[in-house]
């Protein structure tokens, strides 16, 4: 088997986690700059290569992760919204995961009349099946009590990171939406608009974009193509969790998240477990989503 992986993280752990992840990695793939992931991909000659990505653009990446890539060479496409990182706010589930979850179920219960408890799908996946503008509204109430921290990269830590070649940077809509709830209208401003700002933020063309959440029909649908090649995107990343096959959709990309776990755990998610159980991770784990997501509705 020479199958090749894009590994996604979100909050890489600590500097010495992130440089175990990479490591181990290197024994099984070939950890290779973002063009010629691109460029090998459309010849279709990725063999055993490993593409690295991160999502939303925590502070943990400049911290834990920018280190280790810069000293071994490597690259990797952040994928944040532009207008986060400008103004220095949190993403609606960033701000929601302050509040410790016996508040966030008494608002949850204030608005919607629903006790969630104890076992049960928490405010946050619920929240996954509304539309963006009763996510801010139940945000809005939340910052009343709380006090926001930021937890994303500033943008000075976003462009160093660039302008040092190890990040390659990628649009990931402006709010986070859950894209497929949202009218088409509304879906493809995010993803246009969060395309047109961050290239005017890194006064660069903006090749790639992933989707909030990622999971394909859950999350996204088709309709959302016209959009991502209206916004020139060239390649689109998913949450699908797979290995890549020749076959791949270049608008809709398989990745595998490591967001945890030793050499044993990584092996396992990235090398081992897809090549013995690959359809098997890959359907439990958006049957997980999809039974999360029925159950917040
Ligand atoms: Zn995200």
């Amino acid at each position: 088997m020479r199958s090749s992986v894009v590994v996604l993280f979100h909050r890489p752990l600590s500097k010495e986690w992130f440089q175990n992840a990479i490591e181990t990695l290197e024994r099984y793939f070939q950890i290779i700059s973002v063009n010629d992931f691109h460029q090998q991909l459309l010849a279709k000659s990725l063999k055993r290569k490993c593409l690295i990505t991160f999502d939303d653009g925590d502070k943990s990446v400049y911290e834990n992760a920018y280190p280790v890539l810069k000293s071994k060479g490597y690259q990797a496409i952040l994928f944040v919204s532009p207008q986060i990182i400008q103004t220095q706010k949190n993403y609606w589930f960033q701000e929601i995961g302050q509040m410790n979850k016996l508040r966030q179920r008494a608002f949850y219960k204030d608005i919607y009349h629903y006790d969630i408890k104890d076992g049960e799908v928490g405010v946050t996946e619920r929240l996954k099946s509304k539309k963006y503008c009763e996510i801010e509204q139940f945000v809005a109430q939340i910052l009343k009590e709380i006090e926001s921290k930021p937890q994303n990269l500033t943008p000075n830590q976003f462009l160093e990171m660039i302008q040092e070649g190890v990040i390659v940077p990628g649009a990931h809509t402006i709010n986070h939406p859950i894209l497929k709830n949202e009218s088409l209208t509304n879906a493809e401003n995010e993803i246009i608009q969060s395309v047109i700002e961050l290239e005017k933020m890194v006064g660069n063309k903006v090749k790639y974009f992933a989707y909030p959440n990622g999971v394909p029909n859950l999350d996204f649908t088709k309709r959302e193509y016209n959009a991502i090649e209206k916004a020139g995107v060239e390649l689109a990343f998913s949450c699908r969790n797979a290995m890549l096959k020749p076959t791949d959709d270049l608008y809709a990309l398989p990745r595998i998240e490591i967001s945890d776990g030793g050499r044993l755990k990584l092996t396992m998610k990235t090398y081992y477990g897809p090549r013995l159980f690959g359809s098997y991770f890959e359907k439990r784990y958006s049957n997980l989503q999809f039974q999360n997501r029925k159950a917040g509705t």
